[in-house]
């Protein structure tokens, strides 16, 4: 198991569990949010691009996210494995982390789908947004989030259970708990 997506909606924990997980796993996760936000915050043409989306809660256009893991999935360290955290989120991005994959006869592993009901996850990061201070914390742009979400990201699963590679995991509870499950998850 070394070439993993990590899906479910915004504020499901993938950010800490895709840490937690490559970490153990030793492979890297990448994070498309983070690699934006370090963008947006080293003031660089893409961070300037990106940030009207992020700060809306829409997609970052498909060209420009394809083109950026595109970048990063040729970087050494992926070269033979690595846990995408936040990619793919739209038809046309699965598309073409395929070819990215089939261009080295490579394919993907697993795809894990974090569940978490909406309630809890709306808690959750307005709670995050006391702490951090994410500017996409707002409560309208945390509602838009979740629409997009719902909208784009969400029917990749059936597409994924489609092809034998989905597996699901209950995200609530402890962090521990649920790094557990996922590890579970990988190897049964
Ligand atoms: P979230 O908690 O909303 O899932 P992320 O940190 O993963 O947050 O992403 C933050 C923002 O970065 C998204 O709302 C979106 O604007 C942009 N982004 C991240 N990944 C993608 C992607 N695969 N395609 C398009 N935009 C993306």
């Amino acid at each position: 198991m070394s070439r993993l997506v990590l899906l479910g909606p915004p504020g499901a924990g993938k950010g800490t569990q895709a840490k937690e997980l490559a970490g153990s796993l030793g492979i890297p996760a990448i994070s498309t949010g983070d690699i934006f936000r370090a963008n947006v915050s080293e003031g660089t043409q893409l961070g300037r691009m990106a940030q009207r989306f992020m700060d809306a809660g829409e997609y970052v256009p498909d060209e420009v996210t394809n083109a950026m893991v595109r970048d990063r999935l040729a970087a050494p360290d992926a070269a033979d494995g690595f846990l995408l955290d936040g990619y793919p989120r739209t038809v046309a991005q699965v598309e073409e982390l395929d070819s990215m994959l089939g261009e080295h006869g490579q394919g993907l592993d697993a795809v894990i789908e974090l569940t978490v009901d909406t309630d809890e996850v709306v808690k959750r990061l307005l709670k995050r947004a006391e702490i951090e201070g994410r500017p996409d914390d707002t409560e309208p742009v945390i509602r838009r989030r979740l629409e997009v979400y719902f909208e784009q990201t969400a029917p990749l699963t059936q597409l994924y259970d489609s092809r034998g590679l989905l597996r699901r995991v209950d995200g609530m509870g402890d962090v521990a708990d649920v790094t557990k499950r996922l590890l579970a998850a990988l190897h049964g």
